[in-house]
């Protein structure tokens, strides 16, 4: 195929792509009112949190629904309604429930107070379905393509990366995000990857596939700043590239940017893309909060306990990473995913990280047990009841 045809062909699945998200955007737009508080209102929604994903853990089942507590602050003398319902008076607060119904509820608390009028709006996501599942992604991949483009073996699975991912798929199930460069710092660069595998990437579809990480490894944090438009440009390139040599059924949407920061601007351009989850770290580092897609400290400290979180500017659902498996010894793994499966806002979504070049021996910081690390993640996932999924898939890997 020339290369002419083969960029109409990437444009035209592009479009269908977006379509689809579009179509998916409408549900959400046609709920979405303006949910910040009135300025003068001194009612206020403490629980739950704008933008909160709530599932059967969170509250009770009624008639098709769910039941949640909501709280609220407001002056003593208010009486305030949640959705219509009066609240009741507990010492400082007001509690009421709010009924789930749809995908995404809007949950309005209005106060009756002659002298405050006001009222406060929050929107929630409801996931139905939900089940214990996780999801494994490997970040900053190049070597293994430069390795098979170089090598040219017989078999994609002849690169002992790949065989190690294969063998854990074929031992637990697991599903793997594998995220990807455009380029190496040597100079290699994905058009030299050769188009013979197609048959044998598509067989493994199921459980492996491709998406974008960024240009290169460096520079670090190439998106903290940059305008949407340098984003979305490397994310087709890397998009065209998996397309032409591997297929659409092996490509996926990105669960994570290189260093995890964008501005809301590239956030909504990928949200256009059909990007529906990216996690991070959201950890504080030097007094901010820092591997956080540049939100502010109350949704990021927000995500650091509560791990789920919907932006509904970008239409992105937003997930801490539970591990870096890299950084963590086999002995410490259980330890740093132990508190997950205790805690009752957590337990249900798990998303497994590391990165490809620790698995190489040239590499000055390898790491020979990292297979290892790797494993032991996923098999605590396996014996806690975690399902394999892949969470760009309905709503985090489970039915919407
Ligand atoms: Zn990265």
């Amino acid at each position: 195929m020339t290369d002419h045809a083969e960029r109409a062909r990437f444009a035209a699945l592009n479009r269908r792509g977006f379509l689809r998200s579009a179509a998916a955007g409408t549900v959400i737009m046609a709920t979405q009112r303006s949910v910040s508080a009135d300025a003068a209102s001194a009612v206020k929604i403490e629980s739950p949190f704008d933008g909160a994903i709530l599932n059967r853990r969170h509250g009770n089942p009624v008639d098709g629904g769910l039941s949640i507590p909501v709280v609220c602050a407001a002056p003593r003398s208010s009486q305030v309604t949640i959705n219509g319902q009066p609240a009741r008076r507990e010492g400082e607060k007001l509690v009421g429930q709010a009924v789930l119904r749809e995908k995404v509820t809007e949950i309005v608390a209005v106060s009756s107070d002659p002298a405050d009028r006001g009222a406060d709006r929050v929107r929630v996501v409801w996931d139905r379905y939900s089940q214990p599942r996780y999801h494994f992604a490997v970040d900053d991949n190049i070597f293994f393509l430069r390795d098979i483009a170089g090598n040219r073996y017989a078999s994609l699975f002849d690169c002992f990366y790949l065989k190690i991912l294969r063998d854990l798929h074929q031992k637990y199930g697991t599903r793997f995000s594998v995220n990807i460069y455009f380029a190496s710092e040597d100079g290699f660069t994905l058009p030299e990857f050769p188009d013979v595998y197609k048959s044998e990437w598509k067989d493994n579809a199921g459980w492996l596939r491709l998406a974008f990480h960024a240009y290169a490894d460096s520079p670090a944090r190439p998106y903290q700043d940059a305008p949407a438009e340098k984003l979305i440009s490397d994310y087709d390139r890397v998009a065209e590239q998996i397309h032409r040599f591997a297929g659409a059924e092996v490509f996926a949407p990105p669960t994570n940017l290189h260093w995890s920061m964008a501005t809301p601007e590239g956030l909504k351009a990928l949200g256009r893309r059909g990007v529906r989850v990216l996690s991070g770290y959201f950890q504080p580092s030097g007094g901010r909060w820092d591997i956080n897609y540049n939100f502010d400290a109350r949704r990021s400290e927000y995500v650091s306990k509560h791990d789920l979180w919907m932006d509904f500017e970008s239409g992105i659902l937003f997930i801490r990473d539970a591990i870096v498996c890299n950084s963590t010894p086999v002995d410490r793994v259980a330890a740093t995913l132990d508190p997950l499966a205790r805690e009752p806002d957590r337990r249900e979504t798990v998303n497994l990280l590391t990165h490809e070049q620790y698995f190489w021996p040239f590499y000055p910081a390898y790491i020979p047990d990292h297979a290892q690390r790797c494993e032991a993640a996923i098999r605590w996932a396996t014996e806690h009841g975690y399902k394999p999924v892949f969470f760009h898939e309905g709503l985090l890997g489970g039915p919407e």
